[in-house]
């Protein structure tokens, strides 16, 4: 190989910089620095993005249809042709050895032309047709091959990320190169009987076959190795985390007797369903010992959360400590504020609202008796937070309808003496995995039912022919004494894609098909005080329709209201869209709602299509995720993570399980993991997750 050879003892470190290894030099380097690579370690870990199966090496002359198969050869030429506005077809003619001729098509993307040059050798994958005398492969993958490299016959190629100017091939002969002369300076991570009982191979011989693999079982045992590690040491961080907040901090035991339990339940005008009674039952379990609750509720939307949180607030203000419940919005805020003013009339406990709209004077009026203590519930937005808020005697809080909430965000709230007790609930369903991850620091309880007597919502894409019809259903539910709403999606005015804006769609609708109903509008630009007014007209029935922003989204409960038009729809999320259509299950009539959608995206009609299919909200999270990915949705990242290399949340699931379910016996084996062979994986562990799970100094 030819290694220069003065940096010839440099090149044996795994620390040695990418410049100085075979195949990089200066000229390069700054590119695989792009790459986040600096050192020759890096490069080991450089895990490719996909495989090219060449096992299924061909000739043209042997092709078979619609097989997966992969041809050698030159470029010939390659022929850009428009067919339409917008529209092209690339036509790429390949020459094999044997001097047959396959053509590699691509629609509509006239960019692929800038990859391909005369003479270029390259392996194209694909499945072949037979198109008269020729062959041809639509869209497929292709790798460029170097001037003198060997056709890899009968192998798995790795495809790594690239970047400008940097050419797979050369990538390719890089890693192999740093792979073949650093892989015996890796040092295993896992003790070496922890490797045989869980069935995985050691690095040394794992990491040679993620980048080369033998065939495809061998790629998957080392990748079952690599996703395992991944996840394994992020639950070892979780689980190390989860066990510091038992040991130390303290929180004020608060067991809930049979009489207080009695006390409480006397305040609710139903009964609690199974799934309530379950996640109570757990909650009380976890107050009643001397070390903070961490707990996630879990619920669909109108499965009957609020309640619960009542029950632990109630459960807190019963030891004579104070309880906080913070929600997102100003309208979800004021709804909780009059829940509890109706749950708790004629009781001694004191409610103090931190809600926007109060007056300066009542507003520190408010907040001295909540540093007296003689306010026992205080409720508002996460605008909390960052406020001057001075507790007497904290012993819950309670974050409700919460997306965002990960393993970073603590409240910050000022107190004195012991931790408070957490309690975050979700605004929608999250997936398992993803639960297991972000949010994989809490305990969790689920509401799988909801309260008896639930009606169905029907769910409906239509067209714009169908409005009248669903205008004139709409009207005569309005007379039947049912209330609606109209959502339409903010605009901002420099907005330049046509959407219907909440003033227009108001005016249309006042004086065309809901001429003779009472209308009211609310949007996140008005007061606190307007929005009071109006959600109180709504909740009267003085206001028959609300026509409004997604400000309705989150929490709002009008049992009466049955009806819902979302326009453009396809500009809200499956989640967004599933909130909004929890507004209309919350009573005894069934409910309709139908979307209107201003796309062609399959993408946006696929998620369309989902909504209108199930009312599952566990199912609609699975989907929303199988859709759009992990990455957007509960981006690692927004929650202060780091993100994956290898592992991936949609895939992995059992690993993750696994992972999960192994880190949590360690933990409990070896606390703080301050055994002697456990010390490599206690290292990666605080390196990589040290910091965002603030796991200060294990052991
Ligand atoms: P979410 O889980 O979406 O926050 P809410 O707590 O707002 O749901 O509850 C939705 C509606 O169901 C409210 O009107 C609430 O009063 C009602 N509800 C909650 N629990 C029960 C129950 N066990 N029986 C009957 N109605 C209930
Ligand atoms: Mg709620």
């Amino acid at each position: 190989m030819g290694t220069p050879d003065k940096q010839k003892s440099a090149a044996v470190s795994l620390t040695t910089p990418v410049q100085f290894l075979s195949g990089v030099g200066p000229r390069r380097a700054p590119l695989l620095e792009k790459l986040g690579l600096r050192t020759a370690v890096d490069v080991l870990f450089l895990f490719p993005r996909d495989y090219q199966d060449l096992t299924q090496l061909r000739t043209v002359a042997n092709l078979e249809e619609d097989k997966l198969q992969t041809v050698c050869g030159v470029v010939e030429e390659s022929e850009l042709r428009a067919t339409g506005p917008g529209r092209s077809i690339l036509g790429v003619l390949i020459r094999d050895a044997s001097g047959g001729y396959l053509r590699a098509l691509w629609f509509n993307q006239p960019f692929m032309q800038r990859q391909f040059f005369r003479d270029q050798r390259v392996m194209v994958s694909g499945k072949p047709r037979r198109n008269g005398l020729f062959w041809e492969v639509a869209h497929p993958m292709v790798t460029p091959l170097g001037d003198d490299e060997d056709e890899p016959e009968g192998r798995i190629v790795p495809v790594y990320p690239l970047t400008e100017g940097l050419k797979q091939w050369h990538l390719r002969r890089i890693v192999r190169n740093v792979v073949d002369t650093h892989v015996e300076l890796l040092d295993e991570v896992f003790p070496l009987d922890y490797l045989e009982m869980h069935h995985l191979w050691p690095l040394r011989r794992a990491l040679p076959e993620i980048h080369f693999p033998t065939d495809w079982e061998s790629l998957e045992a080392a990748r079952r190795r690599f996703v395992y590690q991944e996840l394994f040491i992020l639950q070892l961080g979780l689980a190390v985390r989860r066990q510091q907040q038992r040991t130390d901090s303290l929180a004020p035991p608060m067991e809930v007797s049979a009489k207080i339990d009695a006390r409480i339940r006397r305040r609710f005008p139903f009964e609690l369903t199974e799934g309530q009674a379950k996640a109570i039952a757990e909650i009380s379990a976890d107050m009643a010992r001397g070390v903070p609750m961490n707990r996630l509720l879990q619920g669909d939307v109108g499965s009957g959360k609020t309640i619960v949180a009542v029950y632990a607030m109630l459960a807190a203000v019963a030891h004579g400590y104070q309880a906080v419940l913070m929600a997102p919005t100003e309208v979800l805020a004021r709804q909780h504020v009059l829940t509890l003013k109706r749950l708790l009339a004629g009781s001694r406990v004191r409610l103090g609202p931190l809600v926007g709209g109060l007056s300066a004077a009542a507003r520190r009026e408010t907040l001295e008796h909540i540093a007296a203590g003689t306010i026992d519930l205080v409720v508002g937005t996460q605008a909390i937070l960052q406020e001057d808020v001075v507790f007497s005697k904290l012993g819950l809080v309670v974050i409700d309808e919460q997306h965002k909430f990960g393993v970073r965000q603590r409240a910050a709230l000022k107190r004195s003496g012991l931790d408070p007790h957490y309690l975050v609930m979700t605004a929608t369903p999250i997936p398992r995995t993803v639960t297991m991850t972000l949010f994989g620091d809490l305990d969790v309880s689920v509401l799988r039912d909801s309260p008896p007597g639930r009606q169905k919502v029907h769910t409906y894409l239509a067209e714009d022919d169908q409005r009248a019809k669903w205008w004139d259903f709409f009207g005569r539910k309005l007379r039947e004494g049912r209330q609606g709403y109209v959502v339409v999606p903010l605009v901002e005015e420099s907005d330049s894609v046509a959407a219907v804006s909440l003033d227009e769609t108001y005016e249309a609708l006042v004086n065309g098909p809901l001429e003779a109903f009472r209308v009211g509008l609310i949007h996140g630009r008005m007061t606190s005080d307007e929005k009071d007014a109006v959600m109180a007209d709504f909740r009267s029935g003085e206001i028959q329709v609300l026509i409004s922003t997604s400000v309705v989204e989150v929490g709002v409960d009008v049992p009466n209201a049955t009806l819902m038009t979302i326009e453009s729809a396809e500009r809200f999320g499956l989640a967004q869209l599933h909130q909004l259509r929890g507004r209309i299950s919350r009573g005894r009539y069934p409910g309709y709602c139908t979307v209107f959608a201003e796309t062609e995206s399959e993408e946006a009609l696929a998620r369309l299509k989902a909504f209108t299919s199930t009312t599952d909200g566990f199912r609609l999270a699975e989907v929303d995720f199988s859709l759009r990915g992990p990455g957007e949705l509960f981006g690692t990242r927004q929650h202060g993570l780091p993100p994956f290399r290898i592992a991936d949340l949609l895939r992995d699931t059992d690993f993750l399980e696994e992972a999960r379910r192994d880190a949590a016996a360690l933990v409990t084996d070896d606390p703080g993991l301050a055994k002697e062979k456990h010390a490599k994986l206690r290292r990666q562990m605080l390196t990589r997750y040290g910091k965002v799970l603030e796991l200060g100094d294990v052991g």
